[in-house]
């Protein structure tokens, strides 16, 4: 008996390996196949091919009496795989420095066995690369691993078809600098597991991660008498039941997680919901371009602009390209209570002209859009890869130029433009831009006043400047803390202490701030506590700080360079806007001319040039185009007199011993000289 079993047992390993290298022939063809489709035209992907199959493998299957669920099953699976290969091809022909690597790491949150694990291996698993699989405790630090490049993926949980979404995911896409290149779906299959098989009436204590045990409340509510504790993540709270080989306890997780960690499964299927999905994304630091072939996802985040309706015409947006939105989310925006930043997933490919004039056009009703990236969708509820638009379905007609191209002026406008610049010129948006900043609003008819020192000196210094510009109605404070000086040997600025103290002064007087930033990589810390940040007449063409500009949801308050042409200045603000940051205040400060009796001649022409040209708001700063106070007043007055939508000037409780430019900083009663002047001139005008 026992001779005939073993006999029986190596027989059907020999059918197993079988099986396995029939496996490994189909994938070799998969592979010839794929190079072939790499040049040809046509879809990746033949879904009636694939239901003949199935149909002839099913029919087979009875036949031969083997299950047909089975046989669909295992062939589903296996047409899934070879069709992941066959993109995973294509997006490595697309993407040669990707596939430089040797070994792929690719990181999840938890340990071995968690979901974010399994559904790791289940996503690069076909890559048919070598890949190490790297467990980190929290979301952020995998994600940090993936800034730093200690880590070349991630793999991050975005929402739960039981729980919803997962905020701190959302939340970290926003603040960090990082793409999405793929998705996936994973089946959550919760398990009770147990050192032992005991009964459920013997477990006091049940540990696991705080969705697992959101997904399994109500079996948890039934448990009597049951202390429910949260856990970092679930593999890790069944490694906890195995360490601790105490009968009492329990862990909720997969069956992976048992078998990896010897234990037993008490209890199968505790979710509320039966189907219980959460979908991944894939996190990197560079983008995938995707052949249009395959079916994409593209990824956006956005703020609306404040006006009516504004949520409404992105979507409209979308939809008038035949965009098909798949999720919509919204947080809070960061810093600005009450405002909610949208997250909008869309089936479509950035590669695609229909894709980027429907960004295009999306911008015009953001004040902030910050492009995800696009992937190989996998969004049906068996996992499978997206399936293709059916032949009929063809891309809808794509209008040539954005709809208000078409108003009268347009094409007078963009003949003016040396270089297009689409996104700034008036010709794309007639309504000028309105930026709000706390209370205030930057571009409508009220003049705005931003008035400080030119650098932050000390706290003393900055809270004095602060009382004076509230107590006068000035609306925002300014104050250099990083200063661009022609010479080395002078005062440099604070730095971040000073943008300390500038941010403690706005707060006590409730004046939002605006400074200075130089350096690409001071941008992100600077936005956290800025509400403003200037860039200076130095920096205009600085186009690595101006990129990085476009990815933060601030404000820039944009100088314009003192050897610049309104040209040049409009083409440099574009890489702001096309970076995603809608948010630009253009800030006329002065340029070079053989003129020296001022410090810089102050083109006043620039305001209603740009009035005309552009729809973002105007400002200009008398203080650095005279360099001397006495004719601030005149030269404030001629700026609003010819359209600007504010002023910036210089102020200080003692000029004469400021660290940087003392000779054209107002003292603090000419600045309440000036500021009545102001709003005598505003109610004249309101009057009129
Ligand atoms: C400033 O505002 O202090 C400054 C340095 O200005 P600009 O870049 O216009 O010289
Ligand atoms: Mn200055």
């Amino acid at each position: 008996m026992q001779r005939e079993i073993q006999d029986l047992r190596n027989k059907l390993d020999e059918i197993d390996g079988n099986i396995v290298d029939a496996l490994a022939a189909r994938q070799q063809v998969i592979t010839t196949i794929g190079q072939a489709k790499l040049t040809a035209e046509g879809g990746l992907r033949d879904l009636t091919r694939e239901q003949e199959l199935l149909a002839r493998l099913v029919a087979r299957a009875k036949d031969a009496d083997v299950d047909p669920h089975l046989v669909t099953r295992l062939f589903r699976e296996i047409l899934d795989h070879s069709v992941r290969r066959q993109q995973q091809n294509l997006v490595d022909r697309d993407n040669p420095d990707r596939t430089a690597a040797d070994v792929l790491v690719v990181g999840y949150q938890g340990t071995d066995g968690a979901n974010s694990h399994l559904v790791a291996q289940k996503h690069f698993g076909p890559r048919g690369v070598e890949v190490e699989y790297r467990g980190y405790d929290s979301f952020e630090e995998m994600l940090q691993a993936v800034h730093d490049g200690g880590c070349n993926y991630a793999m991050l949980p975005i929402e739960n078809t039981t729980a919803g979404s997962i905020n701190e995911s959302y939340d970290l896409l926003a603040r960090m600098n990082l793409v999405l290149v793929g998705e996936d779906i994973w089946k959550i299959e919760h398990c009770l597991l147990a050192i032992e098989d005991v009964p459920l009436s013997h477990i006091r204590r049940v540990y696991s991660h705080p969705q697992a045990l959101a997904q399994c409340s109500e079996f948890l509510r039934r448990l009597k008498d049951t202390h429910v504790e949260s856990f970092t993540d679930t593999a890790m709270a069944a490694r906890k039941i195995r360490d601790e080989q105490d009968l009492s306890q329990a862990a909720i997780a997969n069956a992976e997680a048992a078998r990896i960690y010897g234990l037993h499964v008490v209890k199968q299927g505790i979710a509320n919901q039966k189907e219980n999905f959460t979908r991944f994304v894939v996190v990197a630091r560079e983008p995938v371009t995707v052949d249009e072939r395959i079916p994409c996802k593209t990824s956006v985040i956005l703020a609306t602009k404040h006006e009516e309706g504004a949520l409404l015409r992105c979507l409209n947006t979308l939809a008038d390209h035949h965009l098909n939105l798949t999720k919509l989310e919204s947080r809070p925006r960061p810093n600005n209570p009450w405002e909610y930043l949208f997250y909008i997933d869309f089936e479509g490919n950035l590669a695609s002209q229909q894709v980027q004039t429907g960004l295009r056009e999306l911008t015009a009703n953001t004040s902030y859009l910050k492009v995800l990236g696009s992937y190989p969708a996998r969004t049906t509820r068996e996992n499978r890869p997206a399936e293709p638009k059916p032949a009929g379905a063809s891309r809808p007609k794509v209008p040539a130029e954005p709809k208000a191209a078409s108003a009268p002026t347009a094409s007078v406008m963009q003949q003016l433009e040396k270089k297009p610049y689409k996104l700034v010129s008036r010709a794309g948006r007639m309504k000028d831009t309105l930026i709000q900043v706390g209370n205030v609003t930057i571009g409508g008819a009220e003049p705005v006043v931003i008035a400080g020192p030119c650098s932050v000196e000390s706290r003393d210094q900055i809270f004095a400047c602060a009382r004076v510009v509230k107590e006068n109605g000035g609306h925002l404070l300014r104050g250099g803390c990083f200063k661009p000086r022609t010479s080395p040997y002078s005062f440099q600025g604070m730095g971040y202490e000073g943008l300390d103290i500038l941010e403690e002064a706005g707060r006590t007087f409730g004046l939002p701030i605006v400074t200075e930033v130089m350096h690409p990589s001071d941008v992100q810390p600077v936005a956290r506590q800025a509400d403003i940040l200037q860039i200076g007449a130095r920096n205009m063409q600085n186009f690595s700080l101006l990129k990085e500009l476009g990815k933060v949801d601030r404000p820039i308050l944009f100088k314009r360079g003192m050897m610049a042409d309104i040209d040049e200045w409009l083409g440099a603000a574009e890489y702001i806007l096309a970076a995603g940051n809608q948010q630009v205040i253009l800030c006329e400060r002065g340029i070079r001319t053989f003129e020296t009796a001022t410090r810089n001649t102050l083109d006043l022409s620039a305001v209603p040039v740009c009035r005309e040209r552009t729809h973002l708001p105007i400002i200009v700063d008398p203080s650095h185009a005279c360099g001397t106070y006495r004719w601030i007043p005149q030269m404030a007055a001629g700026s609003l007199a010819v359209g600007a939508h504010g002023i910036m000037v210089e102020t200080h409780p003692d000029p004469a011993t400021a660290k940087s430019d003392g000779p054209q900083a107002l003292t603090f009663e000419m600045f309440e000289k000036l500021m009545a002047q102001i709003h005598a001139m505003h109610a004249a005008q309101v009057s009129k």
